[in-house]
């Protein structure tokens, strides 16, 4: 049983891949760097993603009640 050895290697785990700064993501409405991983890979902070999106609010007189 003959093995072959030494033409390929394995990666050493951890020095195969240089750690890179993680470029700047921003928040695509406030354009605030994101720190949250979840809010980078949607690209939208979670300050601006609980926010519903910018709609008219139309003030609606409501009905007076009869007799006032
Ligand atoms: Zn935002």
């Amino acid at each position: 049983m003959s093995e072959q050895n030494g033409s390929t290697e394995p990666p050493i785990p951890g020095t195969a891949v240089a750690r890179r700064p993680a470029p700047v993501v921003r928040c695509r409405r406030c354009h605030r760097p994101l720190r949250n991983p979840e809010s980078r890979w949607e690209k939208l902070g979670r300050h601006c993603a609980d926010a519903p999106a910018p709609t008219r609010v139309y003030v609606i007189d409501q009905d007076h009640l009869p007799g006032t």
